[in-house]
């Protein structure tokens, strides 16, 4: 079978994961600081806005938290966004509500989020769907015209610019995740980024015990003249979603495959675009924007009519392939009361399919995918 998403790792990260051994400091420590660095490089942006944690959703939860999401409070998120934006939301005590996409993009609009904002709106939860990143001029305008905090679920943007700017970056707070499926894998690991230093300090304290983010000491930290070194304090109350090293050792060998990585990406990209877009049936994703933007193109997917049919057979035939992200609008969960005021989310949900895209996809991969979508469209219209 193959695969929709698959990671890529090699000698290259034993080795980092062998010094990390090696050393003998297994927490968080230098080589956390050192992918720190080496992310916030691949965004062209300063390290101090960036802060490593465990998951991708972790910093979903923390961003409720930050900006002090409470009852009375009404979130914005796209219909197609990561199931947990919607948990987070609701979780927090704010009214979760959705707004619909561009029905190519699968992302949202200034339009569709202006539909949605009334005086209780305390802000937007985008997603950069697939690594496309949303047009992001509008967006922002009315955020600011109506004082929304804009925070960037950027997991599918690792490497994705808006107008020259990373996606993730251009809000109050973005987050990736190197999630075992991305492109930049690390097992498990996510990184924060925050506007705010004030909220930086918070998001570091939340993040590990409430211990004081600009004090040396930690929690058994000696340092000459300390008579006890066992004492603690905090400032606040905290949980436990730091990075270790060995996790950032992946992530550090990974980073600097993310260039090549991204070219593969491209490259499949590109060829099924070419064979899709001659083919009447099959819509293939938009274009970028503007010349300034970037997409880290780890999503690649078509719309076709019979797309369920589509599916099995890709599957009979030894494709997967699948559908992201199930609309919160059809999460029973959620109890959205009317989902069909989402034309373009419902239209979406029926139509696209996600096809393999990775980097370790060989050219007759491609090729046998391309062929099989191709056989069945046509079967399809005789
Ligand atoms: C994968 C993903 C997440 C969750 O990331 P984790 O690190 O697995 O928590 C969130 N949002 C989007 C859009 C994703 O694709």
């Amino acid at each position: 079978m193959i695969n929709i998403f698959q990671p890529s790792l090699g000698a290259e990260e034993l080795k980092k994961v062998k010094e990390v051994f090696d050393s003998n400091w297994l927490g968080r420590g230098d080589v956390v600081h050192e992918f720190e660095e080496k992310f916030a490089k691949n965004l062209s942006i300063n390290k101090c806005n960036l802060y490593a944690t465990t998951s991708c959703t972790e910093g979903i939860f923390l961003a409720a938290d930050l900006f002090n999401f409470q009852p009375g409070d009404e979130v914005i998120a796209p219909t197609i966004s990561f199931i947990a934006v919607g948990s987070a939301i609701v979780n927090s005590g704010a009214t979760l509500v959705l707004c619909d996409v561009d029905r190519r993009s699968l992302n949202a609009t200034a339009e569709t989020i202006a539909e949605k904002i009334t005086d209780k709106t305390k802000a937007i939860v985008l997603n950069h769907y697939g690594g496309h990143p949303c047009d992001m001029d509008g967006i922002l305008k009315l955020a600011k015209r109506h004082n929304l905090h804009v925070i960037e679920d950027s997991a599918c943007a690792v490497h994705s610019f808006y107008k020259g700017r990373a996606c993730g970056t251009m809000g109050d707070m973005g987050l990736w995740s190197f999630d075992a499926m991305k492109s930049l894998v690390t097992g498990d690991g996510g990184m924060i980024y925050l506007k705010s230093n004030v909220l930086m300090d918070q998001a570091k304290e939340q993040c590990y015990l409430g211990l004081p983010a600009r004090s040396t000491s930690g929690i058994d930290k000696f340092s000459k003249g300390d008579d006890i070194w066992w004492e603690v304090q905090i400032n606040r109350t905290g949980r436990r979603a730091i990075m270790n090293n060995i996790t950032a050792a992946i992530g550090l060998a990974q980073v600097d495959k993310l260039h090549d990585f991204i070219q593969k990406r491209e490259d499949i990209y590109n060829k099924y675009n070419q064979a899709f877009s001659q083919i009447s049936q099959i819509r293939t994703p938009p274009g970028l924007v503007d010349s300034d933007c970037k997409n880290s193109y780890y999503f690649y997917w078509i719309q076709v009519r019979d797309r369920n049919q589509l599916a099995h057979y890709l599957k009979d035939n030894g494709v997967y392939t699948s559908f992201r992200y199930w609309p919160l609008s059809r999460v029973d969960y959620f109890s959205c009361s009317n989902p069909l005021e989402f034309p373009n989310t419902e239209y979406a949900a029926d139509h696209t399919l996600n096809l393999p895209m990775h980097q370790n996809l060989s050219d007759s991969d491609v090729e046998k995918i391309i062929s099989l979508v191709i056989d069945f469209i046509s079967e399809r219209k005789t």
